[in-house]
């Protein structure tokens, strides 16, 4: 709905009208989650997300044909809700099992052909808006408005729903205007997440290792993976992503991606034993990467303001906890709890 053709309007009735127009900031596994739920149920939806592409930290770099998986590795399945999911998605082609990574005959699902490829499947149905950082949000009579960096944005909306990960999320809580959001930026404080440098290679030929290799904690390393061991990658490149340990990411934060490469690169020689240098390199730094402290809540919710919030952050480290915390939102913001 747009702000202008509203204007005049009386009073929106927070606390009993439906809830039509919901915006969702932030497109990760928790955006996307809430996203198909809120659709699903006859809600018109714009997800705002700040990347090129959705999937947030479930992310699928490109180098020319070279393909790196440089976020989450894979997803493990505990609880029923996401166990429940894994059919339709393997029907649909967007996930499969990546024997390599499975542990003790528990399987490890991965996107296909990238980790990325959940998202828009997710996503059908919504109106995205990518590349549209949101640096400012706030109530007035006519609902919630969003600003991203170009001003105020047009639309107004009954609902608004954040699941960046928390330090962004609080960033944008403090600067909400109009409303007294306290116990929102108050929450945002209690949530920790260890930073990871990644490494991304890719060799002319193939190198004598096993295709995941996970390293105990003390070292520069954590985990190593063939990434083109993953179902349908191109398994002619030899493609690497190598992922430092929490504490070693913390202590080299600052450094430059170049020196990341040279230290990542000494070490995962070592490690391996192998001598040859690639034909790719690339460092990312995740400033958020995985959460060490989570909130120990399934999510936020306040229905007289109709804010949301929800991510891996609300409740551990890896994707199934978003994925829950979406769910677990989303039935709050669709009256199924309280
Ligand atoms: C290196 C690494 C390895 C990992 N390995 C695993 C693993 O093997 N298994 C596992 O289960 N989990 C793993 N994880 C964790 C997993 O990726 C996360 O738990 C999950 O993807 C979090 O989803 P989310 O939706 O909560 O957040 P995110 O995926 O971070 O989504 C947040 C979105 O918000 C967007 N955004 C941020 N600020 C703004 C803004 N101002 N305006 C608009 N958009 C904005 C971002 O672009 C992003 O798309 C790993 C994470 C990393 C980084």
């Amino acid at each position: 709905m747009i702000r202008s053709a509203l204007a005049g309007d009386a009073l929106i009735n927070r606390g009993t009208a439906t809830m039509h127009n919901i915006a969702v900031i932030g497109a990760g596994m928790a955006g996307c989650t809430l996203a198909r739920r809120l659709i699903d149920a006859g809600r018109s939806v714009q997800v705002f997300d700040k990347g090129r592409a959705a999937g947030g930290r479930m992310a699928t770099r490109a180098a020319g044909r070279l393909r790196f998986d440089h976020g989450a590795q894979f997803m493990s399945v505990r609880g029923e809700a996401l166990q429940g999911r894994l059919a339709d998605w393997q029907r649909a082609g967007v996930i499969a099992q990546w024997p390599a990574a499975a542990i003790d005959g528990d399987p490890r699902w991965v996107g296909v052909p990238g980790m990325n490829a959940l998202a828009p499947r997710l996503l059908w149905g919504a109106e995205i808006r990518s590349q549209i950082a949101i640096t400012g949000m706030g109530a007035d009579r006519l609902g919630w408005w969003l600003a991203g960096e170009a001003g105020m944005l047009a639309d107004c909306f009954d609902a608004v729903l954040v699941t960046l990960p928390a330090p962004q999320a609080a960033g944008l809580f403090e600067r909400c205007a109009g409303m007294d959001i306290k116990p929102f930026i108050d929450a945002m404080q209690d949530i920790r997440y260890a930073p990871c440098w990644t490494l991304m290679l890719s060799f002319a030929e193939r190198i004598g290792a096993d295709d995941c290799l996970r390293f105990d904690a003390g070292g520069a390393l954590n985990w190593a993976a063939r990434d083109s061991s993953k179902p349908q990658r191109d398994s002619a490149q030899e493609c690497w992503v190598v992922h430092a340990d929490a504490q070693w990411s913390q202590d080299h934060l600052e450094c430059s991606p170049e020196e990341i490469e040279a230290l990542l690169l000494e070490a995962f020689a070592a490690a391996t034993g192998c001598a040859a240098m690639p034909v790719h390199r690339c460092a990312h730094r995740w400033r958020y990467a995985r959460v060490i402290r989570p909130l120990g809540r399934p999510c936020l919710w306040d229905a007289d303001s109709r804010l949301g919030y929800a991510s891996d952050g609300c409740l551990g480290e890896r994707i199934e906890d978003a994925f829950d915390s979406a769910n677990a939102l989303a039935d709050r913001v669709l009256g199924l709890v309280d």
